[in-house]
C-alpha cells in the first residue's frame, strides 16, 4: 500500500516537474518572440524611410517612426484601410489586384513620394498575417531638380535653335550666290553676330552649370583685391559705356579682400553693370557702390536711371532664360541675372531689387565677408 501511494505521488511530481519545463520552455519562447518583436521594430524604426504594414484585411496594423514624424500617421491610424489614408486611386489598385510589387510617384500632403508597394502573404513575427507592406520616400526636391533640368534642355535647345537657323540660313543663300556683292559684308557681320551669341549662351550655360554642381571648391578660393576686380570688369565694359555715353560713378572702400573663385565675382560685377548700362538711355548714370558696412558685409550696389522694372516681373528675372517684354530686345541671354543669384547663393548672400519703371533700378549685393 505504502509503495503504491509512494509510486503515485512520484508520478504526480515527475508530471508537475515535466508541465513546470514545459511551462517555462513556452515562456522562454515567448520571450524570443517578444524579443524579436522588438528587435523588428527597432530595426524598422531606425529606417529613414516611412513603412506601413498592412494585414490581410487592409488594415494598418504597424507604421515606423519616421512615418510618425514625416507622414504624421499615429494611432488614429491603426486598423484603416490604406484607401482611407491615401485617398489614391494608383494605391488603392495595387491593393485591389494585390500584385506583387509596384512602384510610382504619389503626391501626399504637398509633397511627392515614390512609393514601393509589397503584397506578401506570410506570418509575421507579430503573430499577425501582414498581407501589404508600403514604403514611401520623399523625392519632392529630386523631381523638383528634374523638372528644372528638363526645362532648362528644353529652353536651352530653343535659344540655340534660332541663332544655329539663321546662321543656316545665310549660309545656304551665300553657298547658292544669291547674295549681290555688295549684301556679302553686312550677311557676313549677321552671322558673326548669331555665332557670337551661340557662343554667349554655350558660355553662361556653362558657368550657371558650374556653379549648381560644383559643391566644394573651398581649395581652388583665393583672396582678390575687390577693387581690382571691379576696375577689370569697368575696362572690358569701356567701349560699351562709350557707345552709350554713360557716366560711371564710382563710390568704394579701397582694400577689401574678398576669398572666392575669382571669375564668380567677375562675372557677378560684369552681370550687373552691363545690365545697367543695357537697359539706360543714351547719356544716363549709373552709380556704383562698393563698400564694407558695420555688419562685417561686402556691399556691391549698381544704381541706373534707366527703363525699370515693374512689381510683378521683379521676382521673375532671376528665372533662366527670363527676359522681360521680347520684342523690345537687346542682345542678351536671358542667364545673367541667373548667374547672379546662384553666385549670390553659393557664397550665402544675398540680393535685393529696388526699382521703378522709368525711373531707373538698383540692384543691391550683400555678402558676408571671408575675413
Ligand atoms: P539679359 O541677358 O536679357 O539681360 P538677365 O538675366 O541679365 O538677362 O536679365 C533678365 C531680364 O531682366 C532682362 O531681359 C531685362 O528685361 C531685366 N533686367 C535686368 N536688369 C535690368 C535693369 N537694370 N533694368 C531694367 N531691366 C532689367
Amino acid at each position: 500500500m505504502d509503495l503504491i501511494y509512494i509510486i503515485v505521488i512520484a508520478v504526480l511530481i515527475l508530471t508537475l516537474v515535466f508541465l513546470l519545463v514545459k511551462i517555462r520552455k513556452l515562456n522562454i519562447d515567448k520571450n524570443i518572440v517578444e524579443n524579436s518583436k522588438n528587435q523588428f521594430r527597432k530595426v524598422l524604426n531606425s529606417i529613414q524611410q516611412s513603412i506601413l504594414l498592412f494585414n490581410n484585411e487592409d488594415k494598418l496594423m504597424f507604421y515606423n517612426k519616421h512615418a510618425y514624424d514625416t507622414l504624421s500617421i499615429d494611432y488614429n491610424h491603426m486598423n484603416l484601410t490604406a484607401q482611407m489614408i491615401f485617398k489614391n486611386s494608383k494605391i488603392d489598385d495595387v491593393f485591389y489586384k494585390r500584385e506583387r510589387h509596384r512602384v510610382f510617384d504619389v503626391n501626399f500632403e504637398g509633397k511627392i513620394y515614390l512609393v514601393h508597394i509589397y503584397s506578401i502573404n506570410t506570418n509575421d513575427v507579430f503573430n499577425n498575417n501582414v498581407q501589404t507592406i508600403v514604403i514611401l520616400n520623399n523625392v519632392t526636391e529630386a523631381r523638383k531638380i528634374d523638372q528644372t533640368k528638363k526645362d532648362f534642355f528644353a529652353h536651352a535647345s530653343h535659344e540655340l535653335k534660332s541663332p544655329l537657323t539663321a546662321i543656316l540660313g545665310y549660309s545656304e543663300l551665300v553657298s547658292l550666290q544669291m547674295v549681290e556683292p555688295d549684301e556679302y559684308d553686312d550677311i557676313i557681320q549677321r552671322i558673326y553676330n548669331q555665332a557670337l551669341h551661340m557662343s554667349l549662351l554655350v558660355e553662361d550655360m556653362s558657368i550657371l552649370s558650374r556653379l549648381e554642381s560644383i559643391t566644394d571648391d573651398q581649395k581652388d578660393r583665393r583672396n582678390i583685391l575687390l577693387e581690382e576686380v571691379l576696375k577689370e570688369t569697368l575696362y572690358t565694359l569701356e567701349p560699351f559705356i562709350e557707345e552709350k555715353n554713360i557716366e560711371i560713378n564710382i563710390d568704394m572702400d579701397k582694400n577689401i579682400e574678398y576669398l572666392c573663385i575669382p571669375l564668380d565675382l567677375n562675372k557677378l560685377f560684369k552681370n550687373l553693370i552691363e545690365n545697367a548700362i543695357k537697359y539706360s538711355n543714351i547719356g544716363s548714370q549709373v552709380k556704383i557702390k562698393l563698400k564694407k558696412n558695420k555688419d562685417n558685409k561686402v556691399i556691391f550696389e549698381v544704381k541706373d536711371q534707366g527703363i525699370g522694372i515693374a512689381k510683378d516681373q521683379i521676382g521673375r528675372i532671376f528665372e533662366r532664360f527670363y527676359r522681360i517684354d521680347k520684342g523690345r530686345l537687346e542682345p542678351g541671354t536671358g542667364l545673367g541675372l541667373a548667374i547672379v543669384k546662384h553666385t549670390v547663393l553659393k557664397y550665402q548672400g544675398e540680393v535685393l531689387v529696388d526699382s521703378n519703371p522709368g525711373v531707373g533700378t538698383t540692384i543691391t549685393i550683400k555678402l558676408p565677408a571671408t575675413n
